[in-house]
Formats: C-alpha cells, structure tokens, sequence
C-alpha cells in the first residue's frame, strides 16, 4: 500500500484498497475503456468524502495532482466511472433511505442506494421514482443522479433532475454544501458568505449574468439533452436560483454528491399496454406524431426493429410465443398508457388504437399485468443483444445515445441504416421512440485493428447525422469520456468557453473527474480502448477483508 493509501486508510472510517483484484475491477466500467485507478475507497459517510476531498486539495495546492472520480455501480457506458486517481464507490456502505414522508413522497437518500431497490420501497408506499433507468436493478441512485439518466416513461414523466429538489454535495475542497432552490434573499445571504461556498455563487451568478444570449444556445429541440452543462435551470426569471440542476448531469465534475433530496409520483400499478407493427418508416414516423399530439401522452411510445426481433428470435425464441412469429415485421412498438382505470382511460385507449388501427399493421391491446410483463420482455430483449457473445464480437456501447426532435425520426431511422450499409454491418434498433431516441450497439471485436478503426469512422457519422437533424449527441446516458472529443461539433466555442469557466468555478485544480466532459481527444480515447468487452461483470464490487 503506498503510504497516501496508507495515510487515508488511517484517517478514514471506510476501506482504502490497492489490491490487484480491486485495481483490476475498477479499471473499467460499462464503456469500451480502461483506466487504472491509484485506489479505491468505500467511504463510510459524508466526513470520508470530506476528508478525501480536503487531502487531494491540499496536495493539488502543492502541485501534486490525485484525481477524485465518484462511482456507484460503474454501469455507465461513457468511460465516466473511471480514472486514474482514487475511485469513491458509494454502493457498499452509502446506500440508506434517511428520510421517506410518506404524505409529501419526499426521500432523502444517500447516493449509493441501488435504484431497484429504492424504487420496491416506494412502491409499497404507493409512490414511485420516474426516470428509472434500464439499468437500474444493478446501478445505483447517485449514479442516476450524477448522469441524470432517465426511463422509458421519459415521454410522460420527463427526466430525473425534474425530481431531483436538493442536495448534499462535498465540493472539491472538502466543504459540503446543501443546494435547493432559493429566493432573491436567500441568494443575497450565500454571495455573502466568505466560504468557497461563497466564492462559488459569486462566481456563477456573475458568469451567467454575463453570458445570458450565450446559455439559449445550450438549448435543442429534443425531449432531453444531457450534452454539456445544464445551465439554463439555474437561474429562473423570478430571481429564484438553484445549483440543482447544474450537479444533475454534470457526471461527479463539479462536486461529489453525499445526499439526494427526491421528489415521487404516485405509482398506478393497473397500467394498459399497446403492442403494435408496422412495415415501413413512414407509417412509424406517422404513429410517433400522432400520438405525440394526444393531451393524455402516454408513458411510454418503445420500439424494436426487424433486425433485432430475428437476432434476439436466434438467441431465445421463448419469449416471442404467442406474441410474434416469423416473418417479423419491420417495426415493434410498445404504447403503454399510465392512467386510472376509468373513463378517461377508456378515451385515451380508443383514441391510441384510432390512430394504430390507421397505420399500424396490427394492434394488441393488453390490460392485464402477467400478460404485459410477457409483452415487456419481448420488448427487453435488446439485453439478449448485449449479453450475448457472437464468436469474438460484441456489441458495443459506442453510438446508441443520440436523440432527434421525433418529427425528423423518420430521417434520423434512413440514415442510420444507410450508415450502417456502408459499414456492411447490421443495425439492430431499440429505443424510446417516442422521445426520438434511439439505442443500438454494434457487434465490433475490439482487438481488431479494422474494428478499431471502425469505432471512430461510425462515431463521426453518427454525431454528423445527428447533428445535421437538430439533435443531441447525447440523451439518455451522458457524455463521459466517450463523447468529449464531439462536444464541440455541438456547441460553438462561446458556449464551450461557459462550460469550461464553470468547470473551473467549482474545481479550479481540475481534481473531479478530469477528462470527462473536457479535456479528452479522440486520440486520448483511442490509448484507453479496451482489448475486450463484456457487459458479464455488471455485479456490485463490495469490500472485501
Ligand atoms: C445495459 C445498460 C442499460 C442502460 N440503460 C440506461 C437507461 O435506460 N437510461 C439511462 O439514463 N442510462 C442507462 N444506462 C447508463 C447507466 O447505467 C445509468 O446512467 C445509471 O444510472 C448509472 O448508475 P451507476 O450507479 O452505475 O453509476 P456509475 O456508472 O458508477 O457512475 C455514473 C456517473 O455518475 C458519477 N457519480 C456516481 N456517483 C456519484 C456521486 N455520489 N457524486 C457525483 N457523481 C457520481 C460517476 O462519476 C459517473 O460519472 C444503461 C447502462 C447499461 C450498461
């Protein structure tokens, strides 16, 4: 153990470990990368984190540079959860419900608890957390947080910072401080303060005084946008501000999140689901306008493609019985409506079916849940596709994260394909549709120098498709190492100057998670590829002695 190892380990209540085992673990995460940390740490509460925060700090003021990145359970696809200093894993110890009122739906968490989890919990309160990720039976909430992921009821519910009311966060030098949102007066009070709290709303309230005709361009007509900061929701037109929203998303690069204020919903477990097919783009892109016109959205508008439907049928055809069979149909989709079981119900589900019977080739409609859970795995078996090793390729997370305005879907599907032609290599599609998102993972050997090469070449058309339609490179995950190097073929430099004085605002000495969100070029992914992928070690790491 090297003695700052051993120094921490003294100090700390949590375990510090360097073994090979937990070195090796923690060098990667979900994505294609690898990254060796100096250590790993399980903090046992808020002062751990302090304490850890105060000492890289301090030793970043003598020059000597010990990065912090914050993980929960390194499910993230975008090289976010690793680096090459110490590794905070919240999941092990960090992972209580403080604080549930039952009469508000108000939670208090502490960032490690496992989202699943969490969510059983609500559930027999008869409340419910949106936004839950695909993932989120093995990551954890701190992690959600931190890349402000969201589910497929995003269409409905809409992303997790819109429940997201406070938090506890330890700032880069060890100061914690609690965020909420806060009038004109209170605002006063925290310019006020001479802590670095202080330093910190000085600094941002001044900068987006400064900079107001730059942040409207942070803004694009998706659904949700998880590229760069979020800078827009800081501060509202009444004067109100909120450092909230800004640490939602911001991938453990601003502070380190110890505690989660959450608001909930009220859980209906009677939902109606929709399964319906159709055979061209046109009729889908039709469908998807369609009902995203109705006044009662509904939760949730999913898809699958063809190709998809016949990889997954090779794997396990169980699942397709008495749902599906070949010839598959191009199109999948799964509409499900998240309303009371009355009249208006009734209204909403005769008005969906209107507009499938119209276009779609045929409709199901489901009201009884053992019959919907069927459904709701056939609609999952994009994880067949990920877990599911075909001879030497995988399919990797490399450019499944985009979204478009769902009036360009249509554009968005052709050019996939035609991207995908070119390549000679078959696109199978998945995704929430109805919020213009679409999710695929090309099967790639990334030992290969060819595939290698193909990585990049795939991820430049991509983003330039995406971006030629008015959208965002990234939606639902974040933007990680993996899409860095792209962030500028987004936004113009004005804006990217804004994102990186923010930066600098709260992690002058660049500690938090460097390289994600700034600094990393293609040519830094390319000496941080992976010599082989596999999704098999999605499992919690958790101290051992
Ligand atoms: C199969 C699969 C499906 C997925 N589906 C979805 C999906 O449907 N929707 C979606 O949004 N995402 C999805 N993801 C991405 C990812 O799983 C989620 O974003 C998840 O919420 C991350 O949680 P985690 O605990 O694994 O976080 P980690 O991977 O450990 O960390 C994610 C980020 O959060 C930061 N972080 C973690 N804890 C803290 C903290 N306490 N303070 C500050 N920063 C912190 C990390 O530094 C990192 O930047 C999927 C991933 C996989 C592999």
């Amino acid at each position: 153990m090297s003695k700052v190892a051993h120094y921490l380990q003294e100090h700390l209540l949590g375990e510090v470990m360097t073994s090979t085992d937990a070195i090796d673990y923690f060098s990667t995460d979900n994505s294609i990368f690898s990254i060796r940390p100096l250590m790993v740490i399980y903090p046992r509460n808020e002062n751990d984190i302090r304490k850890t925060a105060r000492f890289t700090w301090q030793l970043a003021e003598r020059g000597k540079m010990i990065p912090i990145t914050a993980r929960g359970s390194g499910t993230d696809q975008t090289g976010a959860a690793i680096g090459n200093g110490i590794i905070l894993v919240f999941s092990a110890h960090m992972n209580r419900i403080l604080e549930f009122d039952s009469k508000s739906g108000v939670s208090n968490v502490e960032p490690g608890i496992n989202f699943g989890k969490l969510q059983q919990t609500l559930h027999t309160h008869g409340r419910f957390l949106p936004s839950m990720p695909s993932s989120g039976e093995y990551s954890t909430i701190g992690g959600a947080v931190a890349n402000n992921a969201s589910g497929s009821d995003l269409i409905k519910y809409g992303e997790l910072k819109k429940y997201v009311t406070g938090l506890r966060v330890v700032l880069a030098n060890g100061e914690v401080i609690e965020t909420g949102r806060m009038n004109k007066k209170e605002l006063n009070r925290k310019l006020g303060l001479t802590s670095f709290e202080g330093e910190i709303y000085r600094q941002v309230d001044t900068l987006l005084e400064e900079e107001t005709k730059v942040l409207g361009q942070s803004q694009v007509d998706v659904l949700k946008n998880n590229a760069g900061f979020n800078l827009i929701d800081i501060k509202r037109k009444d004067g109100s501000f909120d450092l909230t929203p800004l640490f939602v998303g911001s991938q453990g690069t601003l502070g380190i999140i110890s505690e989660v204020i959450l608001n909930t919903e009220f859980y209906n477990p009677e939902t109606t689901l929709l399964m319906a097919t159709c055979d061209n783009i046109d009729q889908l892109q039709i469908i998807v306008t369609e009902l995203n016109k109705l006044s009662d959205l509904p939760s949730a508008i999913e898809i699958i493609d063809g190709n998809l439907l016949r990889e997954a049928y090779a794997i396990n055809g169980s699942v397709f019985k008495g749902l599906l069979e070949a010839p598959f149909p191009t199109f999948c989709l799964f509409i499900e409506l998240d309303l009371p079981r009355d009249r208006l119900l009734k209204k909403v589900t005769k008005k969906v079916t209107k507009i499938l019977e119209k276009y779609a080739t045929t409709v199901k409609v489901e009201y009884e849940s053992s019959q919907q859970d069927k459904i709701w795995k056939l609609r999952d078996i994009s994880s067949y596709l990920l877990s599911h090793n075909q001879g030497v390729n995988r399919a990797i997370p490399i450019i499944g994260d985009g979204a478009v305005p769902y009036l360009k879907l249509g554009e968005f599907l052709i050019g996939l394909y035609k991207i995908f032609e070119k390549t000679q290599l078959v696109p199978s599609l998945w995704g929430h549709v109805g919020a213009g998102i679409i999710h695929l993972q090309p099967r790639l050997d990334i030992n290969q120098v060819g595939d290698r090469q193909k990585i990049f070449k795939l991820m430049e058309e991509y983003y330039a498709l995406i971006l030629s339609l008015g959208g965002t490179i990234s939606s639902e995950s974040n933007d990680g190492r993996l899409r860095t190097p792209y962030l500028s073929s987004m936004y113009n430099s004005e804006l990217m100057t804004v994102f990186e004085k923010m930066k600098m605002i709260f992690d002058p000495y660049n500690i938090l998670n460097p390289g994600v969100k700034f600094g990393t070029s293609i040519d830094d992914l390319k000496s941080i590829l992976r010599q082989s992928y596999s999704i098999d070690r999605l499992f919690e790491h958790l101290p051992r002695n």
